[in-house]
């Protein structure tokens, strides 16, 4: 009985593995079948200067619009993207796509600015990266100070002694200009912090959130603001929804800002539109 009892929790288990597996293949086809069938979209949130509310670029992100379950958040298929090694396809798909709108903007006189993409911790480990880069500049003819490249902190951190450091400082030579997404999130170790060819710092959403009713939340701030001050880089606010939350970020003196309060992601069509109207 014992061993009927052992036989049965084998196939049990092997049942489950397989289910998961199977919805995990079923994902990574279905990204597949996105790419492939243009159901990515790149929608765009601007960010604004806190010193004169003027636009003074945008974050691309990305969006997948399923034939059955609507748009997808890319919180919930980049980690599928990244396990599959699919998210360099996708990563190239991004950056051409970006480049090539932001271009099309330039060139109408609508954008001034930067317009940053967001890279993942694996594209940067798949290799090819500054090829990518520099094969989405050439092929759209958009100028490399025009592009901005975010990574978060711990990739930024992620090999002191290596490659990753190097990549960045082969992207940087090609005159894109290099932030730190999502920062106060992860380790930092500062010293290490000054050595990275990055321009701009990005406080995480998570302290802007409680801003104005959370002392720790307006000391982090406060300090992050400090500390970009003093290595000479730009800082940048993440998820700015309320006008008191903007007051106090540039009262500190924090360069800009992202969020609701100014302006929620859109799609490429908006975007122009928003350009447009801000330029009147
Ligand atoms: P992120 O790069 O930190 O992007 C900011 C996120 O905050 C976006 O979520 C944006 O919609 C959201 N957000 C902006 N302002 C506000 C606000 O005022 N309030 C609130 N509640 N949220 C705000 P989204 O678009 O869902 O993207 C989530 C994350 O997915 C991004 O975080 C980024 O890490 C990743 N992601 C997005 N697009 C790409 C991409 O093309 N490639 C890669 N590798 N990752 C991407
Ligand atoms: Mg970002
Ligand atoms: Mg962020
Ligand atoms: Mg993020």
């Amino acid at each position: 009985r014992a061993k009927e009892r052992g036989k049965n929790t084998f196939q049990f288990y092997t049942a489950e593995l397989n289910v998961r597996a199977i919805e995990r293949l079923k994902l990574e086809y279905a990204l597949r079948r996105a790419l492939a069938q243009d159901e990515f979209e790149l929608w765009y949130q601007p960010k604004v200067s806190l010193a004169t509310g003027a636009p003074v670029g945008a974050e691309a992100l990305l969006r997948w619009r399923h034939p059955e379950l609507g748009m997808v958040s890319p919180a919930q298929f980049i980690p599928i993207a990244e396990e599959s090694a699919l998210i360099g396809a996708i990563g190239e798909w991004v950056l051409a796509t970006a480049c090539r709108d932001t271009r099309r903007w330039v060139a109408e006189g609508l954008f001034a600015g930067r317009m940053a993409v967001n890279l993942s911790g694996r594209q940067l480990k798949l290799g090819g990266l500054v090829d990518t880069v520099r094969a989405a500049l050439a092929d759209s003819g958009l100028e490399s100070d025009y592009l901005e490249l975010e990574v978060t902190e711990s990739v930024a951190m992620d090999d002191a002694d290596g490659g990753q450091v190097g990549m960045l400082d082969e992207l940087r030579a090609l005159g894109v200009q290099l932030s730190i997404d999502d920062f106060g999130t992860g380790y930092s170790s500062l010293a290490y912090l000054k050595r990275l060819p990055v321009q701009v710092l990005k406080i995480d959403r998570s302290f802007i959130a409680d801003l104005s009713h959370d002392k720790d939340d307006a000391a982090i701030t406060t300090a992050i603001v400090s500390i970009a001050k003093s290595l000479g880089l730009a800082v940048v606010a993440e998820g700015v929804e309320e006008v008191a939350q903007r007051d106090f970020l540039a009262a500190l003196g924090c360069d800009a800002a992202q969020g609701y309060l100014f302006g929620k992601p859109m799609p490429a069509a908006h975007f122009e539109a928003y350009l447009a109207a801000q330029r009147r």
